[in-house]
């Protein structure tokens, strides 16, 4: 048997290659001999765009070098040769350049509909499995902290998971305000927002801030009047209310999206398309701000994404004829969210990670007392940046002056006196 494989092995040496030119524009190539499924079509123009010589690509920036004022989107290929031996396609074309292309860089950037969604899937995102709130046990899977934290392979699990479900929980963390800064420069780097970076959500006498109240916290998006929303929010439970309330709510809103387009596809229409003016103006730490960003409440394009927030602006710009249609969907939109939610409660030490613009999350309310207290540091992370260095360089913390131990946290629930702050540890926005 082994010799047989040793023989296939062997064989895989003298490639079958041929190539030639279709509709006088593009290439088709064959890799295998008398299999027309294993062909491959190129357009002509996209080819000769992706030329790998060096006048056309700078290898080291991984640039194009291409001209867009001499560059001839009707380009043709004149005349082709492949190279069975090096496994390349020779290219000779209209404008009086020669290219080059193996094989394996064809085949990794075939046109065919199945080897693009792998493509999409494995290099770029995996596939998002959207869920019902009964789900959740099932859907929200748990890592170690220190784990992820160590090891790629665990980030790399944590991460997926983040990816396809939308949330994730670490367990077993320190009971200090660095943590959420160490997980997001874990991946690459912390978001700063108005409220700061890591900031810190507790109920307060006299808050001015909705987060700040032990009151019920309704399903919500964080920060909807950014242009650049963040993907994922970070919230580190150090100290947990023991009264019956304080549990996160989460649900995905994408399932609920998928649920109303199917069934009330009017009112998801309607909040694709109807813009809505989200803000916040304020001022924090003696800064005012102006926040405001006018997007419709689901979204819908290449990426779709969803906004519930009570921090609607009550300036609503649309045309008058559609404000109570818009109220009808919206409100079947929240209300289905509201019955799918889940609740539950972090313990201290968990780090609830979801993603901001897919999960809607809230809080039941809780009684707020000086022995019973909630204590919440949060960030938020941006998907776009993944940093690849050592973890060792990674994991260094700051939290210096700032760290938070467990017996501090019991001495301070103790005195009922607000936790140190300081420039970067702002007061929430909300949770
Ligand atoms: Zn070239």
């Amino acid at each position: 048997m082994w010799i047989q494989r040793l023989g296939r092995a062997l064989g895989q040496g003298r490639r079958h290659l041929h190539a030639k030119i279709v509709k006088g524009t593009s290439i088709e190539v064959q890799p295998e001999p008398e299999s027309a499924a294993s062909s491959m079509t190129f357009p002509g123009v996209w080819l000769r765009d992706n030329c790998r010589c060096s006048e056309c690509f700078h290898d080291t920036s991984q640039s194009r070098r291409l001209d867009w004022d001499t560059f001839d989107t009707a380009v043709r290929p004149l005349s082709i040769r492949s190279d069975e031996a090096a496994g390349e396609v020779h290219v000779s074309w209209s404008d009086a350049h020669e290219s080059s292309y193996t094989l394996d860089w064809l085949r990794q950037r075939s046109f065919d509909a199945d080897r693009q969604r792998a493509y999409l899937e494995d290099f770029y995102r995996p596939a998002t499995r959207h869920w019902a709130g009964a789900e959740f046990q099932q859907v929200a899977q748990h890592f170690d902290y220190e784990e992820v934290m160590a090891k790629d392979a665990a980030l790399q699990q944590w991460l997926q998971a983040l990816a396809v479900y939308g949330v994730a929980l670490l367990r077993g963390a320190p009971l200090d305000e660095g943590v959420v800064r160490r997980l997001a420069e874990r991946v690459g780097f912390i978001r700063r927002t108005t409220y700061g970076e890591e900031f810190v959500v507790q109920a307060k006498p006299g808050a001015q801030n909705f987060a700040y109240l032990s009151l019920p916290l309704p399903l919500h998006t964080d920060l909807p009047y950014y242009e650049y929303k963040p993907s994922v929010n970070i919230l580190h439970c150090v100290v947990q209310t023991e009264s019956q309330g304080g549990s996160n709510l989460l649900v995905d809103a994408f399932h609920i999206a998928d649920r109303l387009r199917s069934d009330h596809p009017e009112d998801f229409e309607r909040l694709c398309r109807t813009p809505v003016d989200w803000n916040d103006i304020g001022s924090e730490d003696g800064r005012e701000f102006h926040n405001i960003w006018r997007a419709p409440a689901i979204w819908a394009s290449t990426r779709v994404s969803t906004t519930v927030c009570p921090k609607r602006d009550s300036h609503f710009s649309v045309t008058l004829t559609k404000v109570e249609p818009w109220y009808e969907s919206y409100s079947r939109f929240v209300r289905l969210a509201r019955d799918d939610a889940h609740a539950f409660k972090t313990r201290p030490g968990d780090v609830l990670t979801f993603n901001n613009i897919r999960l809607l999350h809230g809080r039941t309310g809780y009684d707020d007392t000086e022995q019973n207290s909630r204590y919440i540091v949060r960030a938020y992370l941006d998907w776009g940046h993944h940093l690849l260095a050592a973890p060792e360089t990674r994991t260094q913390t700051r939290t210096g002056s700032r760290a938070q131990t467990p017996a501090r946290m019991q001495q301070q629930k103790q005195q009922q006196q607000p936790p140190p702050s300081s420039s970067t540890m702002a007061r929430g926005d909300e949770i």
